[in-house]
């Protein structure tokens, strides 16, 4: 079961509520190239570290007001899987059909 909601911050995502946790997906509509993936944050899971913002070497995420990781950049990712890797509560999700 999923719905929509506006987020302030977040702006406009997806809440999935299966399993009890929301699920937000930073704007499913801005690929432009088919080299770099989905990011999914699962915002129910993210501690606001910023371990992601950190390690990614493209500057993908930029931290909000709040302190949680918006994706700012995401053409410019390389998809190195850093963020998903390193997260430490596997809070990110790269989507998509990598082609290498
Ligand atoms: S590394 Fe994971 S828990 Fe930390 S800010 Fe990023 S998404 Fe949130
Ligand atoms: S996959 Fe790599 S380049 Fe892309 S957002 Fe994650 S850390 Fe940054």
């Amino acid at each position: 079961m999923s719905d929509t909601l506006a987020c302030a911050g977040h702006g406009t995502g997806i809440v999935d509520r299966a399993e009890g946790i929301h699920r937000v997906r930073e704007d499913p509509g801005w690929r432009e190239s088919p080299d770099t993936p989905e990011i999914v944050i699962n915002r129910g899971y993210c501690k606001k570290c910023g371990i992601c913002i950190s390690i990614c070497p493209a500057d993908v995420y930029a931290a909000g007001p709040d302190g949680s990781p918006q994706v700012v950049e995401p053409d410019r990712c390389i998809w190195c899987e850093r963020c998903e890797i390193y997260c430490p509560d596997f809070a990110i999700q790269l989507l998509g059909d990598k082609a290498w």
